[in-house]
């Protein structure tokens, strides 16, 4: 008689990592067939990457099935742009064309994309043009310093450091009455000069546009705060402009060869030197004019059904645990790295555990494959379902991990809420990198000798947001690749993909790999791999730096400064308490009959203290967001703030400088200092 016992879970955990034959194939495969077509969410074509993902995912033997709401998207009807040099000169029109190259396989279907801004305002605005650099609050300051006046002026902004959606924004606040944001060769064309682009090079080619959404809130801008459902409650245009969050003036995204001729068309000062353009540009003046613009765009809205595909691998002993991943699918053009590289990377990780449950391995938790729809217009697909499901996630949701762009390029970057940072840097000790098969990723990344560098999920960028800011579930962000030059333009293609994104391909399977890997690790083990020291450490380095930012102002962060404390103390008491019982478990010390139970009671601690830093009302006057740790910045959605409620009200105190002012930055530091209480009440678990 032979006693067999059944494979480990890490047995299964290598065999996953080791299982990587044919992927580089099947995931070049699944990338071509997703962006043979541009695929704009509410499409047709978009509807047809839904039915793919959800047949595929099925062939897996993954349950899956479409989600779907009916939400309030944009579409262009009608643009133009003339130019008129002088007031007196007839206006030269621009053609607002992205041009295909000889031989682009993509010709025909290229002929379908219009550029301009999600959201946009329909309307027409005349009038001089005012360079406002890359459109920040900082750079709209320097303007004044200068005495150029940007009010019923049309401003040309280049995209690159801040979301465009803040750019229009910001640019309404001073008074302009319509927006355009060119991409500038210095930051996209490989800095100017004989630099060559797409497709000889990866650089974007002179008549490239930046699409993207100009919304500043999440979701459906109709429906904030619950889901859009068929039949449901809608603000109506009105209450929607009230609400602040789109734009109020006409925008639109136009190339570096269209930029570059307003620029030349423009007078006045001579623009400081680093808002200057790249090699061989003309010298950069603010204007105004003399050049005169007329841009005119005029949109639809249209409530449009929109498709999410969720797959589902039950979990055996905790069903009621769910360890979700996701991507978006809907793309401005082809979508080969954004987002399509994730879903390629989504479904090879799916391929591969499906290969596992051949072999026997079934997960201890519930896995959830998400592919998000409608993304690009404000995370609407990811942020309807949150809103849909928020009492369900926020009782049994466990980590959320987002993979938008999987691809952009080499190197790895990653950002996450901290308790994961300690799985992280364990599992990337475990994946080879794919650029260099002599070291694992951890080695490249920690290279410079530097501490492993894990970013903040403060950011409004991409799906986890609704996970994180709204329900305060803990949550991974990951790509290989920091940007690329073609960013939401007609060359985000699979042509570009093959030539310089990962032409072998390996870099997707990495990305799967370690995606994966957490995965199995969060779903298998059976004490929860969160780590709650490095929250306590990461909040002490926060409020080290706000207190710099705060001396003399009369500020207490006392209370701040003790409830971290207390967070860590809370998180050593509970670290100990799982090692006790996981030493009983592993038979060391004799069973207890209740362990089981205490082993998911410990582990809903460690799942609901993330939660506790979440706020009913939310930030002072962003409700939707309930995180009180981390959000976007007010200015630039795309930055990521931590104790952004607190920031908030130190920039209003430094304008106003009142003292109510100021005692609003102590009420949002208690405010702050009480989530952190309640988070470490929650890892106690003692009343
Ligand atoms: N990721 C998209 C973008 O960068 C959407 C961001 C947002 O709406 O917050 O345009
Ligand atoms: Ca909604
Ligand atoms: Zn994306
Ligand atoms: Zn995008």
């Amino acid at each position: 008689f032979l006693f067999v016992s059944p494979p480990s879970k890490s047995f299964y955990h290598s065999l996953f990592l080791s299982d990587t034959l044919g992927s580089n194939d099947s995931a070049a495969n699944h990338l071509y067939i997703l962006t043979r077509r541009p695929h704009i969410a509410g499409t047709e074509a978009n509807a047809e990457t839904a039915a793919y993902v959800l047949s595929t995912l099925s062939s897996y033997n993954i349950k899956s099935r479409m989600v779907d709401y009916k939400v309030s998207l944009t579409y262009p009807v009608s643009r133009s742009l003339t130019l008129a040099p002088t007031p007196k000169d007839t206006p030269i029109k621009f053609s607002l064309q992205q041009e295909t190259y000889k031989g682009d396989p993509y010709a025909d279907e290229a002929k379908e994309v219009v550029t301009f801004h999600g959201y946009g305002k329909s309307g027409t605005a005349v009038g001089p043009v005012v360079y406002v650099n890359y459109g920040r609050v900082e750079d709209f300051a320097v303007l004044k310093e200068m005495k150029v006046n940007v009010t019923g002026k049309v401003v040309l902004a280049r995209y690159g450091q801040i979301f465009r959606g803040d750019i229009v924004g910001n640019a309404y606040a001073e008074g302009a009455t319509g927006v355009l944001i060119f991409t500038d060769r210095k930051d996209y064309g490989g800095g100017g000069g004989d630099a060559k682009w797409f497709p000889d090079d990866k650089w974007m080619p002179p008549s490239g546009v930046q699409m993207g959404s100009v919304f500043k809130g999440v979701g459906d801008p109709t429906t904030p705060g619950w889901p859009s459902s068929g039949e449901c409650e809608r603000l109506s245009e009105d209450e929607v402009e009230k609400g602040g969050d789109v734009p109020l003036i006409p925008s639109l995204p136009i190339s570096w060869f269209d930029g570059d001729r307003i620029l030349r068309s423009l007078g006045g000062q001579v623009a400081n030197a680093d808002w200057q353009g790249g090699k061989d540009a003309p010298v950069y003046k603010v204007g105004p004019g003399p050049g005169i613009v007329n841009l005119s765009y005029m949109g639809k809205q249209v409530l449009s059904a929109i498709h999410n595909v969720i797959g589902i691998i039950e979990g055996v002993e905790e069903p009621d645990r769910f360890i979700i991943l996701g991507n978006h699918r809907d793309a401005w053009t082809f979508g080969a790295v954004d987002p399509n590289s994730g879903t390629a990377a989504l479904l090879e990780v799916a391929n591969r555990m499906r290969k596992l449950q051949s072999k026997g391995w079934r997960p201890r938790r519930t896995i959830i494959f998400c592919s998000w729809d409608a993304e690009e217009y404000g995370l609407t697909g990811s942020t309807e379902w949150v809103e849909e499901n928020r009492e369900l996630l926020a009782s049994r949701a466990v980590v959320y991990m987002n993979v938008d762009i999987a691809v952009q390029g080499v190197g790895f970057y990653v950002s996450a809420t901290p308790q994961l940072d300690e799985l992280l840097v364990k599992a990337t000790k475990q994946v080879q990198d794919p650029d260099n098969s002599s070291q694992s990723i951890y080695q490249s990344w920690t290279s410079s000798g530097v501490n492993p560098v894990i970013g903040r999920l403060g950011g409004g960028g991409s799906d986890y947001s609704a996970f994180v800011q709204h329900v305060g579930i803990p949550a991974t962000d990951l790509s290989f690749g920091e940007d690329y030059p073609v960013y939401h333009s007609l060359y985000d293609d699979f042509t570009w993909m093959k030539k310089f994104g990962d032409p072998m391909f390996q870099r997707h399977v990495a990305v799967s790999s370690i995606w994966g890997l957490i995965a199995l690790q969060l779903a298998d083990e059976e004490f929860l791999p969160f780590n709650y020291l490095s929250y306590a450490e990461e909040l002490q380095r926060s409020s080290k730096d706000l207190k710099k930012e705060l001396l003399d102002k009369g500020i207490d962060l006392s209370p701040l400064f003790s409830s971290i404390r207390e967070l860590k103390k809370a998180a050593t008491k509970i670290n100990n308490e799982i090692k006790v019982l996981q030493d009983r478990k592993r038979g060391w010390t004799s069973a207890w009959k209740n362990d089981d139970h205490k082993a998911r009671e410990l582990n809903d601690r460690l799942m609901m203290a993330e939660r506790a830093f979440t706020d009913r009302e939310g930030l002072s006057g962003r409700p939707w967001y309930k995180h009180l740790i981390y959000a976007p910045a007010k200015h630039d959605d795309y930055g990521s703030k931590s104790f952004p409620g607190i920031d908030d009200a130190i920039q209003t105190a430094k304008s106003l400088n009142t003292k109510h002012s100021w005692q609003l930055v102590q009420h949002e530091v208690w405010r702050v200092s009480r989530v952190i209480k309640h988070a470490s009440l929650v890892l106690r678990g003692e009343l």
